[in-house]
């Protein structure tokens, strides 16, 4: 059995040895492991040898091997890896040479051991046990030892994969930042319809911003973790399309209303048909009986006076969920759901008497309006252009009928 003296001597030839494999060749590393592997089974017998204190001097060099071990291990991982391992090289000596002063000064001195136990505990932060039991007190320091390095390795475990996981977030980010950068099709995409003129149909338009809604946000999502130049970026378009949208709004309400009446148009009416869902809707088809003669007498201006009135007149005999609008010239009309053919009749009559009654003042003088109305209860699942055809014949005869009433189809 060899003493430690010459267990440690051999350790520290073995250490010699190393260097200069490290030092002068990165390629011999399959030699550097084994000298390694055999350094710390060294380490490992040294605690199985007799001294003069074999309890007290056990626990010594069993503490000194876990250091030796943990930082020589995390030395030499590091040098496996290290581009330059000559310059881990100086700490690797200076550790070798503290361990070796540390190792004699136990040896040959108790109490050199325990101001080295003191400082031990201070190291690691524990309060030193004052006791008379060298050996539990070194037992002690063994598990504190332990747990110290054991929570590090821990620790160090849990920083490289956080350190990898971070690596593999900073790379996948730096792959968003390319796709989703400035150049990102998805960026450029909006970009060029944001850039472009908006088309004159509005509906064109709105599929176009619904688009490039749906590339800012689906660009949005893959940012997750990118940059905040990026973020300036879309921030900026987005704020250039709610801008657009406003403006895109406003002119989806003109598309859609009569800009003499402010009613409804065709479109609008069509809309709202494609959404009608109830069982019982009356319609009613409203003319403006002999309006030609209206604006031969009183002018065009006149004419468009008496449009623009007799639509605010429609507008407020109706209520929020029916539909009023201007079909052109001066033909209107009316949706009613949730309305039986009876009841559209008496709006219809009501309609018709008011307009009659109402004064149409102009700079030209008074003018007398009348309307004729056609009203048709949509049987069920009529077409709506055959129901529609119902309510316009029933003008026809109203016209027909001397004009100024309301007839209803059957
Ligand atoms: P009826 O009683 O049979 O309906 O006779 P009408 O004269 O009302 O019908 P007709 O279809 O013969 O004439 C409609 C007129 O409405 C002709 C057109 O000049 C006029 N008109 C159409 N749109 C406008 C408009 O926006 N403003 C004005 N002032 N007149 C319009
Ligand atoms: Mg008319
Ligand atoms: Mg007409």
């Amino acid at each position: 059995m060899p003493t430690q003296q010459q267990m440690i001597s051999e350790l520290l030839h073995d250490l010699d040895i190393i260097r200069p494999i490290l030092l002068n060749d990165k390629k011999e590393s399959a030699n550097m492991r084994s000298l390694l592997r055999r350094m710390l089974n060294s380490l490992e017998d040294l605690q199985h040898i007799p001294c003069i204190d074999p309890k007290l001097y056990k626990h010594v060099l069993a503490m000194l091997t876990l250091l030796f071990d943990a930082e020589h291990g995390a030395l030499l991982k590091g040098l496996a890896h290290h581009d330059k391992p000559e310059d881990l090289l100086e700490s690797f000596q200076s550790h070798s040479q503290t361990r070796k002063t540390l190792i004699d000064t136990a040896q040959q001195d108790l109490p050199s051991a325990l101001n080295m136990l003191r400082r031990g505990y201070d190291l690691l932060g524990k309060p030193y046990p004052e006791t008379d039991d060298l050996g539990a007190n070194f037992q002690q320091f063994e598990k504190c030892l332990r747990n110290y390095l054991q929570g590090s390795r821990k620790v160090n475990v849990a920083f490289s994969l956080l350190t990898s996981a971070f690596k593999e977030s900073m790379s996948a980010m730096d792959n968003a930042l390319d796709e989703v950068g400035e150049n990102s099709p998805e960026l450029k995409e909006t970009q060029q319809v944001l850039d472009r003129e908006l088309p004159p149909d509005p509906e064109q338009a709105q599929a176009l911003l619904r688009q490039a809604r749906t590339s800012i946000l689906k660009a949005g999502k893959q940012l997750n973790h990118a940059g905040q130049r990026v973020k300036q970026t879309m921030n900026a378009q987005m704020e250039k399309m709610e801008k657009l949208n406003k403006r895109l709004q406003h002119a989806e309400a003109q598309a859609r209303n009569d800009p003499l009446t402010g009613l409804g148009n065709r479109r609008k009416l069509r809309e709202f048909f494609a959404e009608l869902t109830e069982d019982v809707t009356t319609f009613l088809m409203i003319d403006i009986d002999h309006f030609k003669h209206i604006n031969d007498q009183y002018g065009h201006d006149s004419g468009d006076m008496v449009l623009e009135r007799l639509g605010k007149m429609l507008k407020v005999a109706v209520r929020s969920t029916d539909m009023a609008a201007r079909l052109g010239g001066e033909e209107f009309c009316i949706v009613l759901p949730n309305t039986t053919l009876t009841q559209g009749k008496q709006l219809a009559e009501k309609i018709r008497i008011d307009i009659a009654d109402e004064t149409f003042e102009t700079q030209h003088g008074h003018i007398d309006v009348k309307v004729s109305i056609g009203v048709a209860e949509r049987v069920a699942k009529e077409a709506i252009a055959g129901w529609l055809k119902r309510a316009d014949e029933a003008l026809y005869q109203a016209k027909q009928g001397g004009r100024n009433q309301v007839v209803i189809s059957k």
